[in-house]
């Protein structure tokens, strides 16, 4: 048994510690060579462990048998041991510890057999190395100790009376729960959810004229139209006397809502017949969405009533977000609507701002930023309808969209001899698109443009807030070519450590803190130690929000490699770009730059005087 001396927290995907607290492990691995490997493995994770060791597969089985193990790693090749028969012994035996094997060389095959049999995951040999042993670990226990969690927390739960006795349906405590849940998911995920709430206006009449069995056994009916209403994903409960609550955990654009609501009302248009009589309801709905009307459950609750009283108070049948009236929502509400149409019908427009290669003094490329010519509004900037897009569930076709006329124009570029860049942003909510990669590889192909040319701006808090994702998803980027570049470098807290672990290729500084940095020293401290930092870990820097000629000195001083700003230029649409191209003194054409108030530009980085703000 081993002790590591070092007690290390462990970093959750959110980037967060999560203290685990010391782990016990049992290790069984065949022979004193692949024990040495798998210690510097284990050594290297951060984690604090607690080791036991067993020698057979007899030993194994034994040993899990008495002890309450986090997790064991096992030698697959391990004499007189048969890890599937062992898996399956282990789980009759109702013995739930996670079991990494380590299956040397074993095919995919074999390996999938086995994580389907319960095995936490299947280690070869040559993954031992580096961090992808202590990674399993860590995903081990993680998922272990969640498991356990919810079967705790679904025991707390049963433990309460959750249905309603009428309908069988989840009743308000369970439906809040639920929401609660879901509206956590919803703003870590960045994802969107929906909250109709729907009640009868005439059922208090029915009561009160038929009597209350008359009138359950119509909510009960009712119930039962509703549930073949809805999706198996949705939850509909019995929130109140004559209330429903639906949640929609998926699809929640105002169109799916829209859709669903109509739905809902659909199947409650046929008369009722209970008993000898025939009834008919008139159903009134009102909803919400999260996050475009509010981002807690109780917010959201309060938001579906409000539009749930406006529908019953207007005689309108479906009402989305009332929003108290709110002129705000009713605007973004509209937007949303309109955006879809939007992207297929070319509104979006993309303008570029150049890159300088601040050493050359020449374009190196440009960055594609897009713009909503909207019919009525006029031209709108990307804060005005890019965290709508992502709330709604259209961030992915927006993307694609721009990433395909971005493309183009640098194909275009390229056929004529301009080898500029283009880099494109991505939304935080690209880390959550396994097909992206697949969908820039195959516009990469169409356009046949060289993944070179290609960078990919994701911002610094995007990263953080998605650490395990990110760098996932930003390998498998990585390798199909393209430049990765860390937007509004500054603004997070990123840790070096995974900085240096990130494949990524340039780091962009915000401009919060380029802008003003001649003038305030502490943006100037802060521009100059990412330029060290950058240089250290080999990486380019892009400085961004350049606006006078003072900063351009001072980042060339700093060596910085890339400017980009309303000095050299403002974003600009194709056709003024080009004019740009032609005329500007950073042309690719090399024209002589005039030697005006310019001249300083040309003049080599090791001529200019030292830089001297934040050395004190
Ligand atoms: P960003 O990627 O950090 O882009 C830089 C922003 O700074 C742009 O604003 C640009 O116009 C502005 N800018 C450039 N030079 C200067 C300067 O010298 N001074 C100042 N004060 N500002 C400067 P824009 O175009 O409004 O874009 C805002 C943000 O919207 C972008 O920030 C980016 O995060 C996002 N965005 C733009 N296009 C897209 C897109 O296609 N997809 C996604 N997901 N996000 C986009
Ligand atoms: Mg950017
Ligand atoms: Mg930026």
């Amino acid at each position: 048994m081993s002790v590591n001396s070092e007690r290390q927290d462990i970093l959750d995907p959110q980037g967060q510690a999560a203290p685990f607290g010391p782990l016990r492990v049992l290790l069984a691995e065949i022979d004193r060579a692949k024990a040495s490997v798998l210690a510097s493995a284990l050594d290297g994770s951060e984690f604090d462990l607690v080791i036991d060791r067993a020698a057979t597969g007899g030993d194994v089985l034994r040993a899990l048998e008495i002890n309450g193990y986090d997790c064991a790693i096992i030698d697959a090749a391990l004499p007189a041991f048969d890890a599937l028969g062992a898996l399956m012994e282990l789980r009759g035996r109702g013995i739930d510890t996670p079991i990494i094997l380590l299956v040397g060389s074993a095919n995919e095959r074999h390996a999938r057999l086995l994580l389907e049999a319960g095995a936490a995951d299947c280690v070869s040999d040559g993954e031992l190395a580096g961090n992808r042993l202590g990674l399993s670990l860590w995903k081990a226990v993680r998922a272990h100790r969640s498991l356990h969690q919810l079967a705790a927390s679904q025991q707390t739960l049963s433990a309460r009376l959750m249905h309603d006795d009428v309908t069988q349906l989840p009743n308000r405590a369970l439906f809040l729960d639920r929401l609660e849940k879901a509206a956590t998911l919803a703003r870590r995920e960045h994802a969107a959810m929906a909250l109709l709430l729907l009640d009868f206006k005439d059922f208090n009449q029915i009561n009160r004229t038929f009597g209350h069995a008359i009138g359950d056994r119509l909510l009960e009916v009712a119930a039962a139209r509703l549930v073949s209403a809805i999706r198996e994903s949705d939850t509909l409960a019995r929130v109140g006397d004559n209330e429903f609550a639906i949640l929609l955990p998926t699809g929640a654009t105002p169109n799916g809502v829209a859709t669903a609501a109509s739905k809902l009302r659909e199947v409650l248009r046929r008369a009722f017949t209970i008993g000898q009589y025939r009834l008919q309801v008139t159903p009134a709905i009102g909803a919400a969405i999260c996050p475009l009307h509010a981002t807690t459950s109780s917010e959201l609750m309060r938001a579906a009533e409000s539009a749930l009283w406006e529908a019953k108070s207007e005689a309108r049948g479906f009402v989305v977000c009332a929003g108290g009236g709110n002129d705000g929502n009713r605007e973004k509400l509209k937007l949303a609507g309109q955006l879809r149409q939007a992207i297929d019908r070319s509104e979006l427009r993309l303008h570029y701002q150049p890159k300088i290669d601040i050493g050359r003094a020449r374009v190196c490329g440009a960055e594609a930023l897009v713009r909503w010519h909207h019919p009525r509004h006029g031209l709108l900037s990307p804060d005005n309808f890019i965290p709508l897009a992502e709330q709604i569930g259209l961030i992915g076709d927006l993307t694609g969209w721009v990433l395909n006329v971005a493309l183009q124009q640098v194909a275009d570029w390229h056929r004529r001899g301009l080898d500029l860049s283009i880099s494109v942003n991505l939304s935080p909510l690209s880390l959550h698109n396994r097909e992206l990669a697949l969908l820039i590889e195959a516009l990469l192909e169409k356009w046949r443009v060289p993944p070179s040319l290609l960078v990919l701006e994701i911002t610094e808090s995007a990263i953080i807030s998605h650490m395990m994702r990110a760098s996932e998803i930003l390998r498998r980027l990585h390798r199909l070519g393209v430049g990765i570049s860390i937007d509004d470098f500054g603004t997070g807290y990123t840790s070096l450590a995974y900085l240096r672990k990130l494949p990524v290729s340039e780091l962009k500084i915000d401009k919060s803190f380029v802008t003003n940095m001649c003038r305030a020293n502490d943006d100037a401290v802060i521009v100059r130690t990412i330029i060290e930092l950058a240089r250290n870990l080999g990486l380019k820097t892009v400085a961004e929000g350049v606006e006078e000629r003072e900063t351009w000195q001072a980042l060339s001083r700093l060596g910085c490699e890339i400017a980009q700003g309303y000095y050299m230029s403002h974003p600009l649409d194709a056709d003024a770009f080009e004019r740009w191209l032609a005329e500007s003194p950073w042309s690719l054409a090399g024209r002589p730059l005039p030697m005006s108030a310019d001249a300083a530009l040309s003049i080599p980085v090791a001529e200019l005087a030292p830089f001297a703000v934040g050395r004190a």
